[in-house]
């Protein structure tokens, strides 16, 4: 995160009492009024780092001086959402809510890059953008739950659905938020991506993707007036941006169905995909692509579409049928 960030320039008030911070990683921040004057700050995701974090807690006392921050909400365990829980702690006291699966990411977030390695990775990969600090979650969501954060100032509450949304990791959760204006306004995580970031990426992250499929079904039905992505612009429709989504899954799909017409090894599929996406693999694209491969290689099998053989200790995927 730049460290000049303006308020003025990145801050989009979208309902009463929430605000979006266009950042890296979209950040809400729900500041809800008490009686006395002060107000409970509630912080949707921390950005990537310790610096994160510290630049968060100087906008809030910006926007608002009566304000203390009460809980990071995250919708899952990638540094790049709850990096700045750590620092966030130690600074004010915080609470941390997520779900039961990326709170045990949370507290040892290693795993993330063992996963992603296969095991120990080399320490190349260790960087902030795959590695936060661990945290301790202290409320852990009970499933789909309805959350309701009452309002004292308006003798009101605002409520918060709790929508699971894994696949692109292993339990991440979308944000529904109702505030006392009415206005719906869902973050959604990175079950969705905007637009313009599909156009940049347009092999997205992903764990399961079967899973991140039926999750983007989900964040269609689902009835909000402003859907955030994790990372890009905010839609108040959101069916041609789901679309997008799944075209750019569908296409990956079949391109890797395009290179299995001759039987490949999966470092010979990253090698074909990187190229004819215009990819240039460094170090952490190797290992993030890789492992999203991988998982595309699990659907592709699981639904039948290739199978593999090993042949003199060589394990390679083909067609079904090829
Ligand atoms: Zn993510």
């Amino acid at each position: 995160m730049a460290e000049n960030l303006q308020l003025s320039q990145i801050a989009q008030q979208v309902s009463r009492h929430i605000t979006l911070l266009k950042m890296a990683t979209n950040t809400g921040i729900l500041n809800v009024p008490k009686k006395d004057g002060k107000s409970d700050v509630y912080l949707i995701e921390s950005g990537n780092d310790d610096t994160s974090g510290l630049k968060l807690l100087e906008l809030i006392a910006e926007m608002f001086p009566q304000g203390k921050l009460k809980a990071v909400i995250n919708t899952h365990s990638h540094a790049d959402h709850c990096g700045g829980n750590a620092i966030l702690v130690e600074k004010t006291g915080c609470e941390i809510w997520a779900s039961k699966g990326e709170a045990s990411l949370m507290e040892y977030p290693s795993i993330e890059t063992q996963l992603i390695w296969g095991g120990t990775p080399i320490h190349d990969i260790l960087s902030k953008f795959l590695l936060a600090r661990p945290c301790h979650v202290t409320k852990i969501f009970d499933g789909e739950e309805l959350i309701h954060i009452p309002v004292e100032a308006e003798n009101s509450e605002i409520t918060l659905q709790i929508v699971s949304l894994p696949g692109h990791y292993v339990d991440q959760t979308g944000l529904l938020f109702t505030d006392t204006d009415g206005k719906k306004i869902f973050f959604a995580g990175d079950a969705l991506s905007g637009r313009n970031v599909i156009k940049t990426y347009w092999i997205q992250y992903l764990l399961d993707e079967r899973q991140t499929k039926e999750s983007l079904h989900k964040v269609s039905q689902v009835q909000a007036d402003l859907y955030i992505p994790g990372h890009g612009d905010s839609v108040d429709s959101v069916d041609g941006i789901v679309e997008l989504n799944l075209l750019a899954i569908l296409e990956t799909e079949n391109m890797i169905l395009d290179e299995l017409k001759t039987p490949k090894t999966t470092e010979e599929i990253l090698k074909a995909v990187a190229d004819r996406n215009l990819i240039t693999l460094r170090t952490s694209q190797f290992c993030l692509i890789g492992s999203t491969l991988r998982s595309y290689l699990t659907g592709l099998y699981e639904s039948g579409k290739i199978t593999y053989e090993i042949q003199n200790n060589s394990w390679k995927w083909k067609r079904n049928n090829a």
